[in-house]
This record gives C-alpha cells, structure tokens and sequence, in this order.
C-alpha cells in the first residue's frame, strides 16, 4: 500500500440542490429555446451538481446580436470611463459578498478543493478592480511637430464585440482574467464556459445584472464548443476572440476566425521547466516544485510538469520530492485542508494514466504514484501523486502536456545544456530558475524562450503583470496594462489647422 496523505472527512456542506445554469442574453436569463439541458456530475461526489441550459446556434446567435447592438449604440463604450468603473468595482465587491456560494459550485463543478476556490473567486474581485482602474487610462497620445498646419492625435477605442470562450479548470478566474478587461476598455461580450464548469459563469451573469451593468453588455451561452464556440469566432459580427484552452483548438481558432480577419488573443497550454543549480536553496526549490507540479492536480496551464536538475544533485533533490509528495493531502475537496483534489472527468484520468503507462513501457522509472487513487467514500477519479524519472527528452511525457499530476526529471551537466533543454519544447508559457547566484539567474532568464520567467519561486502571479506564452503557448497578453491594450484599437485623427491645403485638382 502506497504511504500517502488522503483525506476522505467532509465538513463543507452540499447545497440543497442542483444549480439551474441558465444563457444571459440581453440582460434576461433564459432556458434554450429547444428545453435541452446537460447535466454535471461532480468530478469527486459522483452525483449531479448542476443543470444547465445547452444552447445551439439560436442562442449564440441571439447573443451576438444583442452585444452588437448594445456595442453600436454605445450604451457602454461611450459612457464615461469613470461610470465603467464604477460598475466593475461594485462587480468586484459582489464578488466577495458572493465568494462562498460561487466556490462551492467551483469545487463541485471541477473537483478542485474548496480552500483553493475560495482563493480563485474571492481573489478574482482584485482582477476586477484592478482593471477598473485601467478604464480611466486608455489614452493615446498627440502630435503637435507636424507642420505648423497640422494636429495629429492617435486615440484609443475599445475593439468591439469580443467572444470570450473558457476552460474548465480555473472557470471563474480565467474569465475574470478576460471580462473586466475587456468591459474596461468599452467593448460589450459573448462568454462561453466550458460546459463542464457552467456554473459560476453563469453566477457571475447575476453580479452583473446587481451591479447595475446594462443590458446586452455582457452575454452568456452555455453549450458545446460546436456549436456554440464555433460559431462565436465565425460571426461577421465578432470583432475580437480570446480563448483559453488546448493549442490544438486554438489552431482550429485561428484559421476559423481568419475567415473575417478577426483579432484573435490565445492563451494555450505549456511543459513548463523548472531548472535546478546545485547552489540553490534546495528546500525551497524541492516545495516549489511539489506545489508547481501538484496545484489544481496539474490540470494547470502553468504546472510545473518537467525539471531539470543539476546531475550532482539529481537523486537528493527526486528524493526530497518524492518524501514531499507523501505529504501533500490529496482527497475530499469539500474539506478545507485538502490541497489537491479530483480529475474532472473519466476520460482525462484516463489519458494522464495512458502517458504513464507509454513512458513506463519506454523505460521509464516511476518514483512514486503512478495510478489512479481510490478515495474512501467517493471513488476513483483521482490520481496518485506520480515522479517518473529515466526520461529521455523524445518521450511524449517529457514533451506534451500531461495536465495531471506528473513530473518528470531530466538532467543537466552545464549551463548550455540546462537552456537547450528547457527551451527544447513547443511550447513557450513559463519557466523557473533556482540559483543563489544572481548572474546565472538572470543569464537564464534572458535565454529562456517563456512569456515568464520565475527566479526563485513559481506560480506568482499579480494582475499588474502581464501573462501569455510565445511558441505555441499562444498569442496575445492577458491582464496588466499589455492585457488591456488588446481590447482597444487604434485610430489617428489628422486635423489641418485652416485652409492651408493646396488643391490637387488644377481648376483654372
Ligand atoms: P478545449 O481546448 O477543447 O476547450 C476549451 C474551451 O474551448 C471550452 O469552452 C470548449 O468547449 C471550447 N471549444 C472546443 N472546441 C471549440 C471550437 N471548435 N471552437 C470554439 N470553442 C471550442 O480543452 P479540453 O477541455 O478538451 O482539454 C483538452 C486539453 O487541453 C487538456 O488536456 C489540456 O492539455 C489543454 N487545456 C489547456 C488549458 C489551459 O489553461 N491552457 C485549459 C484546458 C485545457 P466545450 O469543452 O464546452 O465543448
């Protein structure tokens, strides 16, 4: 029996019943107009949690209407900055008014614990705030040494309508992570959640309507990636789509919404490195990298799937992981001191298994973990923490993203070859360095290929910060001032100060 630290005890309590998940269109909540409905079934209870409407292509296209409209008649984007604001800071204390009902259904939804959807909702309200206080900023700038006849001004305006398509594994803040931005710089929204994690998407619909903000700004469907997303990066009336989700949907993205020229922001996945020096403060490094790998059960854009560490130091710091693993309490999300908890569906445990079984059949060695956990009292939907080592930079877990929760550890001898490895991937999201020696810091921080670069920690994030991948981790910033410049477009005004201009037509 595998020594590890499983929790089963429960002591949050289950809502009353199922929660109705309903479209927001034009500010009214409505059912699809064919009645259809798909249930959730809790990724770690096994029971239905919520219901929620499956919208078709009527809806999406009700939707986009409605936020076309509300866009061209400018009930928001021409509203002062300051009253935008307004409306997103009340948004923003709802949200914590609101933060225990909303992280209840997360953790139900997507099987993550409640400790850790507390802090994603309720910390979600700072996103909000902070991009209400960029509103009052989207200036551009003027030109005043053009000629003595002319006056050159370049103004910022918001970008139109924009589809806002979502994952299922942070739902509520990678959709903070768009919306408030998006309202912000003026443009209205249609939003799909993934369909597994409908919920507080839709809660979110009902801060809105509270927080005073008109009606067709924001839209909501709930439904399928077909029809409902396809559909929503097709539309003539789409100016702008942000996604987040796998790189081979965002591909499919790109080249549908090419059809119109809309711009496009992705924020896809990684196989984000770690590297480890031998002068690093090991302890340190060894938790980071427990927390990195383990957080959300890897299902995480910015998980911590591979590290590289020094050879000398290689077997002491699996070690230390592998005694940490022990530790971390895997089980019950509806419990506050369970730190990691259920896969979301069958099928993905199902797949993160299958890359343990091909790498231990390539000769792979598994440390620890390694199959799927059996929680007393509510099943088999989870995953034992798993440490493989013996991996070869060509295997496919060394190189695709596992999304569970899976390290693997390769080796380094130099610093060349600790570079080439952590930027031998497609992949361009994030990555970290340990070192107590501030030139070989930030000698790797110049030289990785990543939209961050973490020294001496991992996963710190702040919404000043601006967050996205190169390669094919994406395209486009999310959040910070880069985030909001990408819902504002550009224009330039040339105004000629009196009759100076010479005609073009000889008229005598
Ligand atoms: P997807 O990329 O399929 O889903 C993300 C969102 O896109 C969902 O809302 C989905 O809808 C929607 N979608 C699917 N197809 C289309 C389409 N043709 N047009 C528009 N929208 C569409 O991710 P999965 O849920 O299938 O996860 C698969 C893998 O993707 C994971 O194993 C992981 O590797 C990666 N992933 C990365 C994430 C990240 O944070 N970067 C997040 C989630 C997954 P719906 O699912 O409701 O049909």
């Amino acid at each position: 029996m595998l020594d590890l630290n499983i929790l089963s005890e429960q002591t949050v309590a289950m809502p009353d019943a199922a929660y109705q998940a309903r479209h927001f269109i034009n500010g009214v909540f409505v059912d699809s107009a064919d009645g259809q409905k798909l249930d959730r079934v809790s990724p770690s209870h096994g029971i239905v949690v919520s219901q929620a409407a499956l919208g078709s292509e009527t809806e999406t296209q009700a939707a986009i209407k409605a936020a076309r409209a509300a866009f061209d008649d400018g009930r928001w984007s021409s509203l002062a900055a300051k009253e935008r604001a307004a409306v997103l800071y009340r948004v923003a204390d709802l949200i914590e008014q609101n933060e225990e009902r909303l992280a209840v259904m997360e953790t139900l939804e997507s099987g993550k614990p409640i400790s850790q959807s507390r802090g994603e909702c309720g910390g979600a309200a700072d996103l909000w705030r902070y991009a209400a206080s960029l509103a009052r900023t989207a200036h551009g700038d003027s030109h005043n040494t053009l000629g003595a006849d002319i006056l050159g001004v370049v103004v910022k305006e918001p970008i139109g309508v924009v589809s806002i398509i979502t994952p299922w594994n942070f739902p509520f803040w990678i959709l903070s992570q768009k919306l408030p931005f998006a309202l912000a710089a003026g443009c209205t929204c249609v939003v799909k959640p993934s369909e597994m994690t409908p919920s507080t998407t839709s809660m979110l619909g009902e801060i809105l309507v509270e927080a005073g903000l008109p009606a067709g700004v924001c839209n909501i469907v709930l439904g399928l990636g077909t029809p409902v997303g396809s559909l929503m990066t097709t539309h003539d009336d789409v100016d702008m789509v942000t996604f987040t989700g796998s790189t081979a949907v965002g591909k499919m993205i790109t080249k549908s919404s090419g059809e119109t020229l809309k711009k496009v922001a992705l924020e896809l996945g990684g196989k984000n490195p770690q590297v480890i020096f031998p002068d690093a403060d090991l302890e340190n490094a060894a938790d980071a990298v427990t927390f990195g790998v383990y957080f959300n059960v890897g299902q995480c854009c910015n998980s911590s799937s591979r590290i590289i560490v020094h050879e000398d130091i290689a077997d002491a710091f699996v070690e230390r992981v592998v005694a940490l693993s022990r530790k971390v309490v895997f089980g019950n999300p509806m419990h506050p001191d369970t730190q990691v908890g259920a896969i979301v569906t069958e099928d993905h445990k199902a797949k993160i298994d299958g890359y343990i079984k091909d790498a231990i059949s390539a000769g792979a060695e598994i440390c620890i973990g390694g199959q799927v956990l059996d929680v007393p009292g509510l099943g088999d939907q989870f995953y034992q923490p798993t440490v493989v080592r013996g991996v070869t930079p060509d295997m496919a877990i060394a190189r695709e993203e596992v999304f569970g929760p899976v390290l693997t550890v390769l080796t380094f001898k130099t610093f060349d070859q600790a570079v080439a490895l952590a930027n031998d991937s497609t992949y361009g999201l994030s990555a970290g360095v340990w070192s107590e020696n501030v030139h070989t810091c930030l000698e790797f921080c110049r030289r990785a290929q990543a939209g961050t670069v973490w020294t001496n920690t991992w996963m710190d994030g702040f919404p000043e910060l601006a967050f996205g991948g190169m390669k094919q981790s994406g395209q486009g910033r999310e959040i910070g001032r880069y985030g909001f410049e990408e819902f504002l477009e550009v224009k330039s005004l040339v105004m000629r100060i009196g009759r100076t201009r010479a005609p073009w037509v000889k008229t005598d």
